[in-house]
């Protein structure tokens, strides 16, 4: 469905769109690009063919509007006319067409939901479905609580009180094993925002009653789930209330149902990796309380000529730990991304033009991983190509700090050249110091004097690299790079004989 169309990449004889299964990008035509739709759109041409009214829509109208010349798509309630939109819809026209004259949104959440469409498609709306919307837009309707006793059961609470100077918040999430991970909490002006998320999201949403100050505790019990969120008075008053209760305060739902959310975060440092990567360092801000968890990524929103665009990244370390004894350092404040500035990226350049001191938008969490896929690994095999490196950091410090029972860890790193290898040194010296930590450089595009291995990923390079250290160890292999990438090794690796559960792609 509806993505984020790259501007020519991947380039249109690349291997990258010839992805080998799942969803592969299709050859834009050229003058197809994002900026090219971007550009269309500002240019006062009359996109829906309504001449800029807003119309209610039946679904017996939805329906009549099904062909590639006249196609409207239903979203969240809303209606687009996404005929314009046909030839730049990196997906490809089919993929559009699947949803034509009806409802997309399932088809479009099961895709990417962290598109967002509302921004690139809102000179093709139509107007909102009329009678019964088919489905809630994002944050407008009150969103349903979870059914059934079981999950009602489950659902959490929340309370609060009140001392001269302190507001004190306190969700009683009903869940065991909670951990700083699995809260988000951030107040902006009078705005609060306290949300438990794990498979589901649960939302305190306050507009609180007077003033507090910037900085927020948060407080977890985590044995016996119980989570305070401590505010600080502006003034010391008595508050009559918590405030006004916005519109998802205390639901719970399924996370994928909950709208990103998203935050200003404040450019502190860039530092270069290499010719073309740099390690960006963003301030959260100070009533923000957010952990990226391992293997899960952010999204950052820019506006680029008017467009809100939205990319994913996978936060970092800011290096390597070399001493794996103890814990590193918890540091929740500043979020690391290594991210590589492509000449024609449209994302990475403007990100590359914010000056220190700029602000930039962070979204919550995703991601399909989960800590507990490597807890029991004996073998863990990292298999990344380029930028898809990032994903590889926090789990390999992870895996060398908490998992009991590992054995080896092997990084097979994927690049064109030497010069694209990333924190080269600091995994050479890892390997020197933890004898657990193997890496090997592969290079496609190697100089004369590379003595290292090189080519591409392949059945009989997966056979050599990819090794149980026992006959039966349990064994995580993870991948991530260009989709094709992935999707090869994922192939060569079962060919191989390696199960889908020993299997972990990273995607967005
Ligand atoms: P686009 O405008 O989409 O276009 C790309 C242009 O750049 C093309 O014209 C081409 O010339 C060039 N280009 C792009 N990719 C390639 C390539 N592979 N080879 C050659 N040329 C290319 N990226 C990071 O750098 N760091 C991350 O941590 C990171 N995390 C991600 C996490 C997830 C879950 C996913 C799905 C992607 C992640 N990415 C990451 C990729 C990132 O989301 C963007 O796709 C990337 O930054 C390019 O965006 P862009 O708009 O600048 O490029
Ligand atoms: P790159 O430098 O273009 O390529 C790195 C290596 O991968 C090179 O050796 C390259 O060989 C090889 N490669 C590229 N395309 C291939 C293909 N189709 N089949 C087999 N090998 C291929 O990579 P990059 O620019 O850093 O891109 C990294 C990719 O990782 C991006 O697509 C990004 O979106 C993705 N990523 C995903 C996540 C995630 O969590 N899902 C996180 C970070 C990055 P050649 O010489 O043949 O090009």
């Amino acid at each position: 469905m509806l993505n984020v169309p790259p501007q020519a990449f991947p380039a249109p004889s690349s291997q990258q769109r010839v992805a080998a299964g799942g969803r592969a990008k299709v050859p834009l035509k050229p003058g197809r690009s994002l900026m090219d739709w971007i550009r269309l759109t500002k240019s006062g041409r009359d996109l829906t063919g309504l001449k800029g009214r807003l119309i209610e829509v039946t679904e017996d109208e939805l329906a009549k509007h099904n062909k590639k010349e006249d196609c409207w798509i239903c979203i969240r309630g809303f209606v687009y006319n996404v005929t314009p939109y046909m030839e730049y819809h990196p997906g490809g026209e089919d993929e559009l067409m699947k949803a034509a004259g009806a409802d997309g949104t399932d088809l479009f959440d099961q895709v990417h939901r962290w598109v967002n469409y509302e921004s690139m498609l809102k000179e093709c709306l139509v107007g909102r479905m009329a009678v019964k919307p088919i489905a809630a837009p994002k944050g407008m309707l009150p969103e349903k609580k979870v059914l059934g006793a079981s999950a009602r059961d489950l659902t959490p609470s929340y309370d609060w009180f009140q001392t001269d100077s302190l507001i004190t918040i306190v969700i009683y999430t009903k869940q065991k094993d909670m951990n700083a991970e699995l809260v988000i909490v951030d107040c902006e002006d009078k705005r609060l925002r306290g949300e438990i998320v794990d498979d589901h999201s649960y939302l305190v949403e306050v507009d609180l009653d007077h003033a507090v100050q910037e900085d927020v505790a948060v407080n977890i019990a985590e044995k016996v789930g119980k989570v305070e969120i401590i505010l600080k008075k502006k003034d010391n008053i008595h508050w009559k209330m918590l405030g006004q209760a916005l519109e998802s305060h205390n639901t719970f739902i399924k996370r994928t149902e909950r709208g990103l959310f998203y935050r200003k975060c404040k450019l502190v440092s860039k530092t270069e990796v290499t010719h073309d990567t740099k390690l960006l360092c963003l301030m959260l801000p100070r009533s923000t309380h957010l952990c990226v968890p391992v293997g899960q990524h952010i999204y950052l929103k820019q506006t680029i000529a008017g467009t809100e665009v939205v990319k994913p990244y996978t936060p970092v370390l800011p290096f390597l730990p070399l001493d794996f004894k103890e814990p590193p350092r918890h540091d929740g404040a500043h979020l690391y991304l290594m991210i590589k500035m492509y000449s024609c990226g449209l994302f990475t350049q403007a990100l590359d033009h914010l000056q220190i001191g700029d602000y930039i938008s962070v979204s919550n969490p995703e991601g399909n991983f989960k800590k507990s896929q490597v807890q029991t690994s004996e073998d863990l095999f990292l298999l990344a190509a380029g930028t898809g490196f990032t994903p590889m950091v926090k789990l390999l410090n992870f895996a060398l700090t908490e998992v009991g029972c590992l054995r080896t860890v092997r990084l097979i790193f994927f690049n064109k050249t030497e010069d694209d290898i990333l924190w080269r040194n600091q995994l050479e010296q890892l390997a020197l110091k933890d004898e657990r930590f193997e890496v090997q450089f592969i290079l496609s595009q190697p100089a004369k004097d590379w003595v290292g291995k090189q080519g591409k990923i392949s059945s009989s390079l997966l056979s050599e690299c990819v090794k149980r250290s026992r006959k039966d160890s349990k064994v995580l292999i993870c991948i991530c790079g260009p989709t094709p990438f992935t999707e090869q090794g994922v192939q060569y690796l079962k060919d191989l004989g390696y199960s889908q559960e020993e299997i972990h792609t990273f995607t967005a």
